[in-house]
């Protein structure tokens, strides 16, 4: 396939189609979404994204590769709603040591109307701190969605994990037609989307082309798509499960690159099993987004001046928000990073 085809937005791809992509030689895969990348983005920036969670741990869902869900026992302590007040504190940390985008992640099944304003609070906190707004709070009604677009979030993320046929090995209690639908309410409130999934859960090959078919074939692709690697965390069903191939992985990333030309993909949970060549090929593979901070939710993230001393290594740059470009300076989040060093940003319950 020529290294030009494919780089108008589509969303009609079929599985043929995927599979033939994945099955290219591993060079040609990887030249032909690193062409694709340059035709839409920097190939030298990389949005950077903090995540903190908000509500930790008793999830009534039961993700089976979740440290959080309240159906198995991985040790997690458990941790109320946070106060508003900490949330704009790690906000403002997070703000300091470069990050364009602020996520905030509680584990429900759904956002109970009791919560709803203090979720609304943080919203309209964080976005007057200057960062852009994320949110992952699970199943949202109509209702909550607008009132979560009215407060300013910006995305929201709502993952798909895998394919439709694979979905019921690993999630019972929420169907793969009600994240659809989820979706569908923040699209029509207006407000980005964060979506994408997990490898490394046992699911075939056609389980990762369909994953990305479901999101590529959305009405509008998601503006960020996160590919994990799954963290196997002790005490869930999937803690044995075998590892992924390290290029399987890059492999994924280069085809929803090509399928999604103009979403940021995201180098996820797992960074942390991955040395420093992965990443760089991830980076060379399209991947222009990364979680950035001490912890990703209730698993270990690289230290971020390590992720940092990466993107100097290969000249990568963070990604500015578009209204700031003037405003940031590399040295000056540099300088940040080293004085932030030590500082924790996180106040989860894994280490709180
Ligand atoms: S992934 Fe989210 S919804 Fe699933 S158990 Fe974990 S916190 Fe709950």
């Amino acid at each position: 396939m020529s290294a030009t085809a494919e780089t108008t937005p589509r969303h009609d791809w079929t599985l043929a189609e995927v599979r033939a992509l994945f099955e290219q030689p591993f060079n040609d895969l990887l030249f032909q979404a690193q062409s694709v990348h340059r035709q839409h983005f920097d190939p030298n920036r990389v949005q950077v994204s903090t995540l903190l969670s908000i509500k930790t741990g008793a999830c009534p869902e039961d993700c089976k590769y979740c440290p959080q869900s309240g159906h198995y026992n991985t040790g997690l302590d458990k941790e109320k709603l946070m106060e508003v007040q900490k949330v704009l504190e790690a906000a403002a940390e997070a703000k300091a040591i470069g990050s364009t985008r602020f996520c905030m992640g509680a584990a429900w099944k759904h956002p109970s109307a009791k919560d709803m304003p203090y979720v609304l609070e943080m919203v309209k906190g964080v976005k007057k701190l200057g960062l852009e707004t994320c949110m992952t709070l699970g199943r949202l009604d109509q209702e909550q969605t607008q009132a979560l677009a009215e407060a300013g979030l910006d995305y929201y993320n709502h993952n798909l994990d895998t394919s439709p046929e694979f979905y019921g090995n690993i999630i019972t209690t929420r169907t793969y037609g009600e994240r659809l639908q989820t979706l569908a309410y923040v699209r029509e409130a207006g407000m980005k989307i964060c979506s994408g999934g997990i490898l490394g859960m046992g699911e075939s090959l056609d389980d990762r082309a369909g994953l990305l078919i479901q999101l590529a074939n959305l009405p509008e692709h998601p503006e960020s798509v996160p590919i994990n690697m799954l963290v196997k965390v002790k005490g869930t069903p999937l803690a044995e499960e075998k590892d992924v191939d390290p290029f399987d992985f890059i492999r994924t990333l280069a085809v929803a690159r090509i399928m999604m030309p103009k979403s940021h993909v995201r180098l996820s949970a797992g960074r942390e099993q991955m040395n420093e060549q992965m990443q760089a090929l991830a980076f060379m593979a399209g991947a222009n987004s990364i979680f950035y901070g001490e912890k990703l939710l209730t698993t270990a993230n690289p230290q971020a001046d390590k992720d940092m001393a990466l993107f100097k290594r290969l000249g990568i740059k963070p990604e500015e928000r578009e209204e700031h470009a003037d405003e940031v300076h590399q040295a000056a989040i540099e300088q940040a990073l080293v004085e932030q060093r030590d500082s924790r940003l996180f106040y989860n319950a894994a280490s709180a």
